[in-house]
């Protein structure tokens, strides 16, 4: 008999690849569109582990079910580590992309490439209310372009290119973005672990 496992993100496009990632598994999975009355959280935590736990949590406990959740995003070393988990807003509003990369762009104008090193973080968590707790992590290491390249994915995808290759994550069609991305990465451990569950 197979249980629910509700992928906790509220952006749709996430949540389908979340759920290509994780089928096979004997799970029954849903997304937020089968609860659409349920109000996104407030993420507060200082870590991408935090909020991807923090948003697990929170839908497991109000819906009562198994939740996976998970949190990402972009470290540039030249700018300790910035924009980190603020990497959705970092130019001020929430999700504005074009404006994230050129704040981004501005703030390395002056950084040569062999210090525009960089690295994509995600952390995913798995939470089951009254069970078990479980976190996996991915990255994927590389160099900020000096300008947009590709029209490809979303966020700082075009700005972005992944050690070992000459293109950016824009440039990448989907399927081989996500054999090398961080998110693909966590996933792949997190599938693993819950087949480890089986
Ligand atoms: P979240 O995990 O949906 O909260 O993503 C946070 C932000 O990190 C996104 O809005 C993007 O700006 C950035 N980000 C996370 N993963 C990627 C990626 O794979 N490509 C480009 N940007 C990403």
């Amino acid at each position: 008999m197979s249980s629910t496992l509700l992928i906790g993100s509220a952006n749709a496009d996430k949540a389908r690849e979340l759920a290509a990632i994780l089928e096979g598994l004997p799970w029954e999975i849903k997304s937020l569109r089968d609860f659409p009355e349920t109000a996104a959280p407030e993420e507060t935590g200082a870590t991408f582990a935090e909020n991807a736990l923090l948003k697990a949590r929170y839908y497991g406990d109000a819906l009562q079910i198994a939740c996976i959740a998970d949190d990402s995003g972009l470290m540039v070393d030249a700018l300790d580590g910035a924009p980190g988990v603020f990497s959705a807003r970092y130019a001020g509003a929430d999700g504005n992309d074009r404006a994230n990369n050129e704040k981004l762009l501005e703030a390395l104008q002056e950084t040569p490439w062999h210090e525009r090193t960089a690295r994509f973080v995600c952390a995913a968590a798995f939470y089951q209310p009254g069970g078990k707790t479980h976190i996996e992590t991915g990255d994927t290491l590389g160099h900020i372009a000096i300008s947009p390249f590709g029209d490809n994915g979303f966020g700082y995808d075009p700005l972005f290119v992944p050690d070992g290759f000459e293109k950016t994550f824009a440039e990448m069609e989907a399927s081989e973005k996500h054999a090398i991305s961080h998110r693909g990465r966590a996933f792949a451990k997190m599938r693993a672990w819950l087949e480890s569950q089986a």
